[in-house]
């Protein structure tokens, strides 16, 4: 091994592009400002696409629930509401309430086993538990 090889070993690479930073600061994370763009704007565009895709899920469920509540069915059984196009893990809240966990859709308010959905209801007079503006 050349002595180059050696000190050229243990140099940091660019987060985006995998090439060794061979100048500036130890702590540098990216050869260029080009890359250190660039992946700035890929972190970001990741970052939205998972926030359009869970606000997306989001209105899927609300739509199905409430299509439930209004049609008058508060309990279905979880797998038929999986096969409607509901997500369980996608909620806006949940609590322990008892024995159960109750889960939130907006303003839409359900109890949800492994099995069910129960409970299915609309919360009244809805107060956001956010600071007035
Ligand atoms: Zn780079």
């Amino acid at each position: 091994m050349t002595y180059d090889k050696k000190i050229t070993r243990h140099l940091p690479k660019c987060l985006h592009c995998g090439q060794q930073i061979r100048y500036g600061r130890t702590d540098k994370k990216y050869c260029c400002d080009d890359c250190k763009n660039r992946h700035h704007n890929e972190q970001a565009k990741s970052g939205r696409a998972y926030r359009r895709k869970i606000m997306a899920q989001l209105m899927a469920n609300y739509q199905i629930l409430d299509n439930l509540f209004r049609a008058g069915v508060t309990s279905v059984e979880l797998i038929i509401a999986i096969t409607m196009g509901f997500v369980p893990g996608v909620v806006t809240s949940y609590r322990r309430v008892g024995k159960h966990d109750e889960f939130c859709c907006f303003d839409i308010k359900y109890i949800m086993t492994d099995m069910r959905i129960y409970s299915i209801s609309k919360l009244e007079n809805v107060s956001l538990p956010l600071p007035d503006k």
